[in-house]
């Protein structure tokens, strides 16, 4: 690892969770993989050590760190196991921020305490089957019925919205009179929906290329009620607060690419010393030493990007640009390092007890979640006023 400037306490927490990434994470990582099972146990750990209370503050049960210690937090994670890494980073980015951003003092008091503590998972609902990058295509409805949000729609891809510990799923949905979506001059707004509810439907889990140890469900809602104080933040500006929310995630997200770079790297070191061919280790072929070179410079740079985009966001300054710069570039560099690592590894590559095999099947994503790589394009071309 490269002397990264953290400070003293950035440091300890980067090697404790690198520590329980080796230690307790690693060990059962393809076993969950290969069963598709949540890790209870492992999400129980990291529970314990605090980690989903990382970026709050200590009066709602958090930790009192930020946005950065999240960061360090879920790349070490995703050096080993990148289904444990988006469980923390979709429980805290997506599940709990939203509340504490948005939230009510009575909402913060009454929801926090659990998420933080991880004895609880909050999931986050803006995609839908027929609104995904352009999400201000909502169809979900709410509507207020004596007091009560009256909600119908349906959601898709929802992440940690069907474990055992699910408490809440914030959702957006249109809650115009008339209807009409965001861009036809109609309101979104977001409602947090506890789990279970009556009419709240949780799907099959979705049967996925990478991410199995990740819970990901459909969601249908036929006229779920909620109290009208489950209205998270002001009235019609749901999808806005959304927004917000997403541009901070796309740090974590990068940070999780990251990881799983860096972890290709580990990887590929390990197995290039290890392994002979043509009576010498492969690392002895400049061909594979250079190809490391490039996946270890490809890890520094996204680093390097994403350090930028928080440290901006941590000091109130513009980030929206440098998070999508950094999005985009971590995770172009976690597809091309899991496919690298495969490649040296060669037949074993291919076979699931390689972590590499992991790392591939489960890097893709990266490219496509929290805003695929188009729409990070999109944004980046937007702030350059085109
Ligand atoms: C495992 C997993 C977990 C997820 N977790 C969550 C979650 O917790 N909460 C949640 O709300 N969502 C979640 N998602 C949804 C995810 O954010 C969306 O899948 C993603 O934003 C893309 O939307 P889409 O699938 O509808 O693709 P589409 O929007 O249909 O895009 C299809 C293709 O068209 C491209 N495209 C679309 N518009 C443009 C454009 N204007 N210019 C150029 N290209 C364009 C896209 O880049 C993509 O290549 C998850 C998805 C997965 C797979």
């Amino acid at each position: 690892m490269p002397d990264t400037g953290l400070s003293d306490e950035q440091e300890a927490l980067r090697r404790t969770v690198a520590e329980f990434a080796r230690e307790v994470v690693a060990p059962v990582a393809a076993r969950h993989d290969e069963e598709r099972s949540f890790p209870y146990e492992v999400v129980a750990g990291m529970a314990t050590m605090g980690l989903f209370g990382l970026p709050f503050p200590e009066e709602y049960g958090g930790m009192g760190g930020d946005l950065f210690s999240l960061c360090l937090a879920i790349e070490e994670l995703a050096r080993v196991d990148s289904s444990v890494a988006i469980t923390l980073e979709a429980g805290c980015g997506l599940g709990a921020m939203p509340i504490y951003r948005f939230g009510t003092e009575a909402q913060r008091r009454r929801w926090l305490p659990a998420l933080c503590a991880g004895e609880a998972l909050g999931a986050f609902g803006l995609t839908e089957p027929e609104a995904g990058s352009d999400a201000g295509g909502t169809r979900t409805s709410a509507q207020l019925v004596d007091g009560s949000w009256v909600v119908n729609g349906s959601k898709a891809f929802i992440t940690n919205s069907g474990t055992r510990i699910t408490s809440l799923v914030t959702v957006t949905a249109r809650t115009s009179p008339a209807g009409g979506d965001v861009t036809h001059g109609g309101e979104i707004s977001a409602i947090v929906i506890p789990v279970p509810s009556d009419g709240l439907e949780v799907g099959p889990a979705y049967s996925k290329v990478g991410w199995h140890a990740s819970d990901t469900h459909p969601l249908t809602l036929t006229d779920v009620r909620v109290p009208a104080d489950h209205l998270l933040g002001e009235r019609g500006r749901g999808y806005a607060n959304f927004l917000a929310i997403l541009a901070e995630g796309r740090i974590a997200i990068s940070a999780l690419a990251v990881g799983l770079a860096q972890g290709c790297v580990d990887e590929s070191i390990a197995y290039a010393r290890a392994r002979r061919a043509f009576g010498q280790p492969i690392a002895s072929h400049q061909a594979i030493a250079f190809t490391i070179a490039e996946m270890e410079a490809r890890t520094h740079v996204a680093r390097t990007a994403y350090y930028d985009a928080a440290a901006r966001a941590l000091a109130g300054r513009p980030f929206a640009k440098e998070a999508a710069i950094a999005k985009l570039v971590s995770s172009a560099a976690a597809v091309d390092n899991a496919r690298a690592a495969t490649q040296i590894h060669g037949g074993n590559g291919f076979m699931n007890e390689y972590p590499v095999a992991r790392h591939w099947r489960d890097s893709k994503i990266l490219e496509i979640g929290e805003g695929t790589s188009e729409i990070q394009k999109l944004l980046i071309a937007r702030h350059l006023g085109l």
